[in-house]
């Protein structure tokens, strides 16, 4: 019984840790796409610089890796949001049936 009881306690804390990363690592591709997104309208209408190889512009290769971040997140939250909304509405039917 002890053991039981011990077992599942430890079972609900790894459950919490794993929201807890989960958390973390959605208010991390948040605040990422936010700043990227700041960067790139900040930067839309800069004045080119010479300083990148090749006498290309930094700045301009600093909003296209940018822009590149942007899009894999973008990719990552849409994909998961598919998956995510028939789940729910999988969960709903079965609890409304
Ligand atoms: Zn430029």
């Amino acid at each position: 019984m002890h053991y039981i009881h011990h077992k599942s306690s430890k079972q609900s804390a790894k459950n919490s840790m794993v929201k807890n990363i989960a958390l973390m690592i959605c208010t991390c591709i948040i605040i990422a796409s936010f700043l990227s997104a700041a960067f790139i309208l900040t930067r839309a209408n800069h004045e080119h610089d010479h300083e990148g190889p090749n006498g290309t512009c930094a700045t301009c290769i600093h909003l296209a890796s940018t822009e590149n971040i942007l899009r894999q997140v973008s990719i990552a939250i849409i994909t998961s949001v598919f998956a995510f909304v028939p789940y729910v509405f999988f969960c709903m039917a079965l609890t409304f049936q």
